[in-house]
């Protein structure tokens, strides 16, 4: 991974460019950013510049330890990840992310912007949940304390610190505070409030901010070799999240938005033979096509509330899309939007559970009919808020 696979972001490259060039390497630092931001990729493209034997203003992405680093493989690269047993690996004490290399690289080489669910997809852990165990902090330790075989600096990347087990946590503070020499940790997290305090005051913070628009069009178009036109498409409902926008890619090709206005049409009308029907269809579809269909849906709820609060020209969609929303948004209130995006959000976790997706597409069909009949009497008898 180098800063040029990453669009825009020129001003923090340049502030962690400028650092590492003047020998100013802090030896811990947290990179926070949402879901779908490049957290984890620009750490990973800032060890690879801190390592490289011939940088400019990026790593050279040709050089032995650039080779190394691009495959994820080497010696000096150290990753620490939330595990869970799988049916390989069985024991807790012996499912640890030294384990699960294979996996782990498969998955930033695949998805860098894939979330927990995504990882434990790809780790096997079917609905276990995913957490880094008390024998991490050993682990942790252990490779630091080894002599460093080639590279410049030693680094220790943990994804998703917030997951760590608070005995593994304290095992670690004395050494994340005073690491050996050209030791650099590199947190990469998510949420802010669920990391330890011992450990996010040992740390420097690193704020990602989400992708602007601009820069979720160039990733798909330049990096992810999306057409255009079904880039400018998606860029609007993906809200800077780019492992959104690329789940948007696939339902954009394989079901339409015209999909979605037919089936809430259904579900309005509570026609039931009709949403039978579109059940069927749904099951018949891959999980994780069913989990973007939904996670778009989410998309246009969030777009319906854009509209009704900031106004219409602070849409994003295009034309035919706008319309719809226009339309659906006289079914949605501050009310009824929460209860419809929890119903929606629960159906992608318990679709990522593997629930019947039939049963559980039918169900919510049924739900968010009843919401949007009822809201549609308060509008006729005029309490509509
Ligand atoms: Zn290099």
């Amino acid at each position: 991974m180098r800063f040029r696979d990453i669009a825009g972001y020129q001003s923090l490259k340049k502030t962690l460019v400028s650092a590492v060039q003047s020998g100013r390497v802090p030896h811990a630092q947290l990179w926070l950013g949402n879901e779908g931001s490049p957290n984890l990729t620009l750490a990973l493209a800032y060890a690879t510049f801190l390592n490289c034997q011939q940088p400019t203003d990026d790593s050279c992405g040709t050089c032995p330890a650039c080779y190394k680093y691009d495959r994820f493989i080497h010696p000096d690269l150290h990753f620490v990840f939330p595990t869970a047993t799988t049916k390989q690996i069985t024991k807790r004490e012996e499912a640890v992310s030294a384990a699960f290399l294979k996996p782990w690289r498969q998955f930033l080489k695949q998805k860098p912007y894939g979330n927990l669910a995504d990882w434990a997809n790809e780790l096997g852990a079917e609905n276990k949940q995913c957490i880094i165990p008390v024998q991490e902090g050993r682990n942790i330790i252990k490779a630091l304390s080894l002599k460093s075989f080639e590279a410049s600096y030693k680094v220790m990347l943990i994804w998703l610190p917030e997951l760590m087990n608070v005995s593994a946590a304290n095992a670690i503070l004395k050494i994340l505070e005073e690491p050996p020499e050209r030791t650099v940790f590199l947190l990469v997290a998510q949420q802010i409030e669920q990391v330890l305090p011992t450990i996010l005051s040992r740390t420097q913070l690193i704020h990602v901010r989400p992708f602007t628009d601009e820069e979720l069009r160039e990733m798909l178009v330049q990096h992810y070799r999306v057409p255009q036109q079904k880039a400018v498409e998606v860029v609007p409902l993906a809200n800077g999240n780019l492992r959104e926008a690329l789940s948007l890619v696939e339902t954009v090709e394989h079901t339409s938005a015209e999909k979605f206005r037919q089936w809430m049409l259904n579900c309005f009308k509570m026609d039931i033979k009709a949403l039978i029907k579109e059940s069927e269809q749904f099951g018949n579809l891959d999980r994780e096509m069913q989990k973007a269909f939904l996670q778009y849906g989410i998309s246009i709820l969030r777009e319906t509330l854009t509209i009704q609060v900031l106004g219409e020209n602070q849409a994003r969609l295009q034309a035919g899309a706008l319309n719809f929303v226009r339309n659906f948004s006289k079914f949605i209130n501050y009310h009824n939007i929460d209860l419809l995006y929890q119903l929606f959000s629960r159906t992608i976790y318990e679709i990522e559970r593997n629930a019947n997706p039939r049963m559980a597409f039918m169900s919510l069909s049924l739900k968010v009919g009843q919401i949007l009949k009822s809201q549609q009497q308060a509008y006729r008898t005029g309490q509509n808020v």
